[in-house]
């Protein structure tokens, strides 16, 4: 496969030049600026969302399932997405194609190749370049293992380079020096990725706008599930900044990592491999702008909102052990009463 041949610069296709071009690419890839938002932005290219994810099953040994489904949203841009027979996480991963380079955001949570055929898969689809397979970077919107327990599958590949999933090398690749402020931006070859510090599910998080679709890939910091928040302050500033940031873009669809909601709204059990009748995988610009409000309501435990649920899981658990002492407490004052009772009637 090859869409990119258009694009391909014609003069100088030697080796040699490839790969000074790549170490060149993947040094300079990475430019921090202060962004204005100032500039006319081009018409995002059209993709679509067609697709029945795959939605696992009641009995996944009974039913088979292929554990990576590839839909292409258009030419450039693919999403795939993790059965959730293959794991209960069923993560959506993203593959944009530039160019000069390829970016895959996420690589899910499952390492072993037999079970989740990622690499090959993605190999399948990067175009080539020069006689070879374009040039590829592995990147994390956070350093949950769901997020990134294939990256072991890229290790043995050529020219593929993995962004660090800790914080300091997350901040020291993508060049910010004022985390969690300031936009790093990621240049595949005619398209601008922008990567958005968004701390607050995990410190290490980070949102990817992609100027050639207009999508934000918004990892597990919004979709439409669970949003584990961990730090409430930093989630909502992360809010804050990402609206900001796109208040003047050309924002087309944002795509996370997770369905965890039905159609109606309402969560499936934690854990489970079947998600019937799902809520579509894309959120809108105003479940973006609701959520900083919604973070101003949350009452620091738990509530549901149209297309995501906040909830602090530390909270919950810190209230559940509260109500499960304190209902000890009330039994063996209970019993101790009513021993000292008969106690005193024998007497
Ligand atoms: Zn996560
Ligand atoms: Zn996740």
């Amino acid at each position: 496969m090859n869409w990119l041949n258009g694009k391909r610069q014609t003069a100088n296709t030697s080796l040699l030049y490839f790969c000074a071009h790549w170490k060149v690419a993947t040094g300079i890839a990475v430019s921090m600026s202060l962004l204005t938002g100032t500039s006319a932005w081009s018409q995002p290219v059209p993709g679509s969302l067609d697709a029945h994810w795959n939605e696992g099953a009641s009995d996944c040994k009974a039913t088979p399932q292929a554990p990576l489904q590839v839909h292409a949203y258009e030419l450039q841009t693919f999403i795939l997405r993790q059965s959730p027979c293959a794991s209960f996480e069923a993560n959506f991963l993203y593959l944009l194609i530039g160019s000069d380079k390829a970016l895959l955001i996420d690589t899910g949570a499952v390492t072993d190749p037999k079970e989740m055929p990622l690499a090959n898969t993605i190999l399948e689809l990067l175009p080539d370049k020069d006689h070879k397979k374009l040039p590829l970077l592995v990147a994390h919107t956070h350093r949950h293992m769901d997020h990134r327990a294939g990256d072991p599958q890229f290790a043995s590949f050529p020219a593929v380079q993995i962004v660090p999933i800790d914080l300091e090398g997350v901040r020291a690749f993508f060049r910010f020096t004022n985390w969690p402020n300031g936009i790093a931006h990621l240049d595949l070859g005619g398209r601008t990725v922008d990567v958005i510090p968004t701390p607050g599910h995990n410190p290490t998080h980070v949102a990817f706008f992609d100027s050639r679709t207009g999508v934000l890939f918004s990892g597990d910091f919004l979709m439409p599930g669970r949003l584990l928040i961990e730090d409430a302050v930093a989630y909502r500033e992360s809010a804050l900044r990402v609206v900001d940031f796109l208040k003047t873009r050309p924002l087309t669809h944002i795509l996370g990592g997770h369905i965890e909601l039905n159609a109606a709204g309402h969560a499936y059990r934690f854990g489970s491999h079947y998600h019937p009748n799902e809520h579509r995988l894309e959120l809108a610009r105003e479940d973006l702008t609701a959520l900083p409000a919604a973070f101003e309501s949350f009452n620091g435990f738990y509530s549901r909102h149209p297309n995501y649920i906040l909830t602090n899981p530390i909270h919950n658990f810190l209230a559940i052990a509260i109500i499960a002492v304190a209902v000890l407490i009330f039994i063996v004052w209970g019993v101790r009463r009513l021993l000292r009772r008969r106690r005193h009637r024998r007497g």
